[in-house]
């Protein structure tokens, strides 16, 4: 190939090679076909060449090394073609391992799956110390496992165990992380790892200590099984990639390097074939397509805008949470409450947000101290001229929040964006308190709001199309995911939440255990069963959030009267130590005997699983299909993003709409007429449900129907 157009080749008096990925156009390196095909030809050249004394391959990027396969390529491959580029990979690296001069990686910025493959079949590794240098193998994650000879080459590397963490942890590693278990060489600035990598070259091959495990047949045996017993716990067996990854690995150490690279190989092409990779793929190009969306016809923001100045209205659980995490990405914020004393308590909960990133070490000393010294607490009415946006995070009531948007309409600048946090309430309706319904948007956060990446972006009927624009780039600039929605009770996680969570509150009042229930959707594959999910977001906030809801759809939802009486009695949840569990100090816990007492019913016969996770998980697809018929988002993958970073619904599935195509709508909508037929109307098909079992049409067009293998 003469045409090099990714990489290119400095060729250097010291007789070192620098090969240099720097694709056109593109922040980002990737292994694509030609890409690899570029590499194999310079590889070619550099086996012919005589006075060639070592190899650096490094990247021009800014922020990346090799940020692994190109997925978009990958993913439009039939059966052969993943076979065809799983090998090619796997060759062209296994060139690198092979040519007869000393070879070193020079990383600075993402070295993640195919980019840390490549450093793995080098003979050193250099790595930045620079925040953007993150080291893995986040390949599980994705429903494959490392197949360019990652699981062969990092447990011989750095030995069984600290191997199966990372590739079974999928984790993504800072260089200092990296370098402790072993697998890269050295830390240094970013400006000297060429030079560093070079110099390593001048050693010649490092003698690396073989590995006490490497060879063990037993050992490995005795890791796989307990490692398995772990993993199944964890995934609940429904994501088959680790369980590969671990017997791929595990084996690795005993079998020659050639029968391991098989292995790999046969791995990849039995889970790429797979639902489960295919959704989570998926669900990695809506997390990449959030990041850059743009509302269709909505205005073209200058390059580089961004939003410097904040406020946030209101300093208890969530204000507290945004304006920590607008501060951490260098927002100047002013906190605003009504006293002294809730302003006191949301700036604890902030020092203790800040004090806890600086013991995981995410953030240094000096920067812990310039976040909060970003944040201005007043109880006063400073002015807002200079405010970009505001974020109301008061308590949940229209007349208050009402009360607060014609201030903040009155007193803000004319371009400074208005937005409120509510879960629930009408954001037009609080917008037409206000002189500026065009400036008012919602920007809803999860609680807590450092952990949920998803932000829900409300565009209520006046939203200007400018605030909607700048709202979506705004939640981008602070690193968290948009997914736009329209202004309606609940939004749309909320909204699909409701029926579920109420639907298992009924389940527990007609007599089913607690556990029972909780366990039938763990293993559906959700985080955390229904019950427990009240309890940890909190009776009172649960409950108000399903009152709303049944408010205006009393049709479907009809709270069962237990959840009431918990909360009157105090019975919160985790935060008041008991719900529908008891919370001790110390250990798991038990299902709450006053909880069953208040359910009124005695423990009733032991339901089938499936027949549990029928009424539950249908419940959610239901009010999921009503959302795309009432047009509250754009397309099916908004809800099913909204529902699986908001809610954690079962990512292998896809979301609650790709779940109604693998089993049909048909079939969906038989499963929904029964349940209406024996638990009542709530159940009834939505129309677009119906429409599409007449049509046997499907949510999205690339899906056909019924090809679910494990249903509810
Ligand atoms: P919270 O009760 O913890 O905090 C509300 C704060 O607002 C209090 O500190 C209160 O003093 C202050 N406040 C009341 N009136 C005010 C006014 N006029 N001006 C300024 N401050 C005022 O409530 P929270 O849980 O943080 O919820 C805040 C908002 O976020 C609500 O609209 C809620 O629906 C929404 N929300 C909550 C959650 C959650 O899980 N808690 C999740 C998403 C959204």
């Amino acid at each position: 190939m003469n045409d090099l157009r990714n990489i290119r080749v400095e060729r250097r008096d010291d007789g070192i090679a620098v090969v240099v990925f720097d694709k056109p156009g593109s922040s980002a390196n990737t292994f694509d076909r030609r890409t690899l095909e570029e590499l194999d030809a310079v590889l070619a050249t550099l086996e012919s060449d005589a006075s060639c004394r070592g190899v650096v391959f490094t990247s021009a990027k800014d922020a990346i090394f090799i940020a692994g396969a190109d997925l978009m390529e990958l993913s439009g491959l039939d059966a052969e073609g993943i076979r065809d580029i799983g090998r090619f990979g796997q060759q062209v690296f296994g060139r690198v391992a092979r040519l007869s001069v000393p070879t070193a990686a020079a990383i600075h910025g993402a070295c993640l799956g195919g980019g840390f493959e490549l450093s793995l079949a080098c003979d050193w590794r250099v790595a930045s110390d620079d925040k953007a240098t993150r080291i893995g193998l986040p390949e599980c994650q994705l429903g494959i496992i490392p197949a360019w000879g990652g699981s062969t080459r990092l447990p011989r590397l750095v030995g069984l165990p600290k191997a199966l963490d990372a590739i079974l942890g999928a984790k993504i590693m800072p260089a200092k992380k990296a370098r402790r278990i072993g697998a890269v060489d050295a830390v240094v600035p970013r400006e000297y790892v060429v030079r560093e990598a070079t110099r390593r070259l001048g050693s010649g091959r490092p003698q690396r200590k073989a590995h006490r495990l490497v060879n063990n047949r037993l050992a490995a045996a005795v890791i796989r099984r307990s490692a398995a017993r772990t993993l199944r716990r964890k995934t609940g067996g429904h994501y088959p990639a680790f369980f590969r990854a671990l017997d791929v690995v595990t084996k690795s150490v005993s079998s020659s390097l050639d029968r391991s690279l098989e292995r790999e190989l046969e791995a990849l092409c039995e889970l790429t074939a797979t639902d489960v990779c295919r959704n989570l793929v998926r669900i990695f190009f809506l997390q990449e397509r959030a990041k850059r969306y743009q509302v269709p016809g909505t205005p073209e923001l200058p390059e580089g805008h961004a939003e410097r100045r904040v406020a946030v209205v209101g300093a208890g659980v969530m204000g507290a949470g945004i304006a920590q995490w607008c501060a951490a990405r260098g927002l100047d914020v002013i906190l605003k409450d009504i006293g002294p004393e809730p302003l006191a308590r949301g700036m604890k909960t902030i020092a203790e947000l800040v004090r806890v990133l600086e013991k995981r070490r995410k953030v240094s000393q000096v920067e812990a101290r310039q976040i909060l010294d970003r944040i201005r607490p007043t109880d006063r009415d400073v002015p807002l001229r200079y405010v970009d946006v505001v974020v109301e995070a008061a308590i949940e009531r229209m007349d208050i929040k009402q009360a607060i948007f014609r201030d903040l309409a009155a007193r803000s600048g004319e371009r400074t964006v208005l937005a409120t946090n509510t879960s629930a309430l009408s954001i037009s309706e609080i917008a037409r308190a206000t002189d500026r319904p065009q400036a008012v948007v919602g920007i809803h956060f999860f609680n807590p709001v450092a952990k949920m990446q998803l932000v829900e972006v409300v565009r209520a009927e006046d939203t200007g199309p400018e605030t909607l624009a700048r709202a979506v780039r705004f939640v981008q600039q602070i690193g968290k995911l948009p997914v736009v929605v329209r202004d309606s009770p609940g939004f749309v996680v909320n909204r699909v939440l409701a029926p579920y969570l109420v639907e298992a509150g009924r389940l527990f009042a007609e007599g089913v255990e607690v556990e029972a229930i909780d366990r039938a959707m763990k293993a559906f594959g959700m985080p955390m069963g229904p019950l427990r999910l009240i309890d940890e977001v909190g009776g009172d906030v649960a409950g108000h959030v399903a009152r709303y809801q049944a408010q205006h759809f009393p049709e479907r939802i009809e709270i069962p009267p237990v959840l009431e009486k918990l909360v009157e009695q105090g019975l919160l949840g985790r935060k008041t130590g008991a719900g529908f569990y008891v919370y001790p100090a110390k250990g798991r816990p038990t299902p709450n005997p006053k909880a069953r007492e208040l359910a009124g019913a005695s423990r009733g016969p032991a339901l089938p699983r499936e027949t549990l996770q029928r009424r539950m998980a249908l419940a959610m697809v239901n009010e999921a299909a009503r959302c795309l018929e009432e047009r509250l988002v754009e397309a099916p993958e908004d809800i099913d993003f909204a529902m699986i970073m908001g809610t954690g619904f079962a990512p292998f599935r896809g979301g609650p709409l790709r779940y109604a195509d693998s089993l049909g709508a048909r079939e969906v909508v038989r499963r929904l007429e029964e349940l209406a037929a024996a638990h009542g109307a709530r159940f009834a098909p939505s129309e677009l449900l119906a429409e599409m079992a007449r049509d046997n049409r499907t949510f999205y067009e690339d899906e056909r129907p019924g090809t679910a293998s494990d249903a509810a």
